[in-house]
């Protein structure tokens, strides 16, 4: 729950419990110290309930919409448990005090109010506590994406995340597009580090993916397959546009050289592209990428080639 929520949502809870307190006294019945711990606790838990499920329009009380707080609550109910158990400890522990306010048949509302108000200031104690608790959740998550889906050094898709990205689109029923995929390997990478070093090789992988994010359209995704190969999923186009995506690729790469030890070094790939086709498997795309790039290879590098 936001911090501007927790104002709205204690007033709002204001509002239900004087409701309830009103229904009560004009019954001219005296409440003994149970039935108002009970009271208290069941119309904190309503208003709750109807905040997460979403049905506890605030919008019309206090301008929010009524979406926003449905998407964070979806967030909070996990450590929802734990601020629902501490409120009943809290309204437990006032019940005591507002016992002395209830006499056997007056119920005195100076005291109950002031009562009152050390509940709202313990409700919004844990309403804040609460609050920390699932933004440090949501960081943790997201964290966590970053580091099962993204390669530490190159910054783009890493295997895992390839793999669980073809699955996805190798098991559906249709495929409403085309799709193709570039596997793309560095040439002789391992001159380049042993003629300059490791961490000069780790700096031209770092701009060489860099260049590959450069050549790609929105949403089309670089992964790091290995080493110094790299697989790239192209959506919604045609061979024509794929062979076009990889051709700028190659030319970005001849035209900028990184620069190590005041030189330009020339860096070159090799690519191969193939169709993703009914019926693929990771093994069978993967092999088909595999065997054009072999030919760009064996054809003097520096190049693309095809197999379909
Ligand atoms: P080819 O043109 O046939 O692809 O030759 P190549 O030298 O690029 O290929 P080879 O497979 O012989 O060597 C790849 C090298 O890439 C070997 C390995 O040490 C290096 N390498 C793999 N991962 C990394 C990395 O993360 N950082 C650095 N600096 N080097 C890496
Ligand atoms: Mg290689
Ligand atoms: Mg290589």
């Amino acid at each position: 729950m936001p911090h501007s929520e927790i104002n709205p949502f204690l007033a709002y809870l204001c509002k239900e419990l004087s409701i309830q307190f009103d229904v009560a006294t004009k019954r001219q019945k005296a409440l003994s110290s149970p039935e108002f711990s009970e009271l208290i606790t069941a119309t904190v838990q309503e208003t709750l309930d109807a905040y997460i499920s979403g049905e506890l329009d605030l919008q019309s009380y206090y301008g929010f919409s009524a979406n926003d707080y449905k998407v964070l609550a979806q967030k909070s109910i996990d450590s929802y448990s734990t601020t629902n158990n501490r409120f009943t400890e809290i309204t437990e522990k006032h019940a005591d005090l507002i016992e002395e306010s209830v006499s056997s048949d007056l119920i005195e509302f100076g005291k109950i109010s002031e009562k009152f108000g050390d509940i709202q200031n313990h409700l919004n104690h844990e309403v804040q506590r609460a609050n920390k608790v699932i933004k440090e959740l949501s960081n943790q998550v997201k964290n966590l994406e970053i580091k099962t889906t993204l390669d530490p050094l190159t910054k783009t898709y890493n295997r895992h995340a390839l793999q669980e990205h073809l699955l996805a689109i190798l098991y559906k029923e249709h495929f409403n597009y085309d799709m193709y995929a570039l596997m793309i390997d560095i040439d002789d990478f391992k001159l380049i580090n042993d003629r300059y070093g490791h961490i000069v090789g780790d700096k031209v992988l770092i701009f060489i993916a860099k260049i590959m994010k450069k050549a790609l359209r929105d949403g089309d995704r670089v992964y790091r397959f290995g080493g110094e190969e790299f697989i790239i999923l192209i959506n919604r186009t045609d061979k024509e546009g794929a062979k076009l995506i990889a051709e700028r690729l190659l030319n970005l790469c001849r035209q900028n050289k990184p620069l190590v030890q005041n030189k330009q070094l020339a860096v070159t790939l090799s690519i191969g592209l193939t169709k993703i086709v009914k019926g693929d498997t990771i093994d069978s795309l993967v092999g088909r990428s595999d065997s054009a790039l072999y030919k760009a290879k064996n054809s003097g590098k520096d190049r693309l080639e095809m197999e379909f």
